[in-house]
């Protein structure tokens, strides 16, 4: 049947996933409780209070119709002031679920990508184009986009990451406001336009990693790889080294 889910795919997948990202070892320490040191506490404490108070508004939000078939809105989640801010497409099932981001499959390798670069959740922050989930896991609309984009920007304003991760064309295209394919697009920096009177971030599009897992080819894993190591390379962090040379 079309839907039947190939476990044995799904078992192979996950270990060579295992095997690839978990084979990393980060060289030097990172200062993992000082994401961006330029911050004090009374920043990051406005910065959290401010990121709560949208949430509770993503969480009352009826702008689309998709505020009427989601089980929970999921505004994103992470540090107040992460020095890298991953943004995905929208929640899918496991996320509406939850009420959190990046929570099934596709976050479970997030979560390996994360911890090859030698970080955490808590030191980054994750968040979405769409805040709640297209039925049936369907593209993005540009008119939910229209709608919904105000927040991630907000988000972008309080949070003001040194870097933000695009993952998929449809994060990629969005923020860069372009057509082009995401094979174009990842692999090098690209400015955020973060509005009048404030600097550009850089931004660098990959992979979406429920593309990985479809498409889970080691020509693909070490692209997503380069393009993380370029981040972790321009942010001075170390970049961790494969076991197996
Ligand atoms: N895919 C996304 O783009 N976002 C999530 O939160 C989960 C899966």
């Amino acid at each position: 049947m079309k839907n039947d889910v190939d476990m044995g795919k799904v078992v192979r997948q996950h270990l060579e996933m295992e095997d690839f990202f978990a084979g990393f070892m980060v060289k030097g320490s990172i200062n993992v409780d000082a994401p961006q040191a330029k911050f004090g506490e009374a920043d990051l404490a406005e910065a959290t209070k401010a990121l709560d108070t949208l949430a509770d508004e993503v969480r009352q939000c009826r702008k689309c119709d998709l505020g009427a078939s989601r089980t929970n809105a999921v505004p994103g989640e992470g540090h107040s002031k992460a020095r890298i801010m991953f943004v995905g497409e929208a929640p899918g099932a496991d996320e509406d679920a939850l009420g959190r981001p990046f929570v099934g499959r596709a976050g479970q390798l997030l979560d390996k990508i994360i911890a090859a670069c030698g970080l955490s959740r808590e030191d980054i922050f994750i968040g979405n184009i769409l805040k709640c989930r297209p039925p049936g896991n369907r593209d993005p609309r540009p008119d939910e986009i229209v709608s919904c984009l105000p927040y991630l920007q907000q988000q972008i304003e309080i949070i003001e990451p040194e870097i933000i991760v695009a993952l998929g064309a449809h994060a990629a295209r969005t923020l860069l406001n372009t057509n082009k394919p995401i094979g174009q697009l990842r692999g090098h920096f690209h400015e955020y336009l973060a509005g009048i009177g404030r600097p550009p971030i850089k931004l660098m599009a990959t992979y979406h990693t429920a593309y990985l897992l479809r498409s889970y080819t080691p020509e693909n894993r070490r692209r997503v790889w380069e393009d993380m190591k370029k981040v972790l390379a321009e942010l001075g962090l170390p970049v961790p080294e494969h076991k197996r040379g």
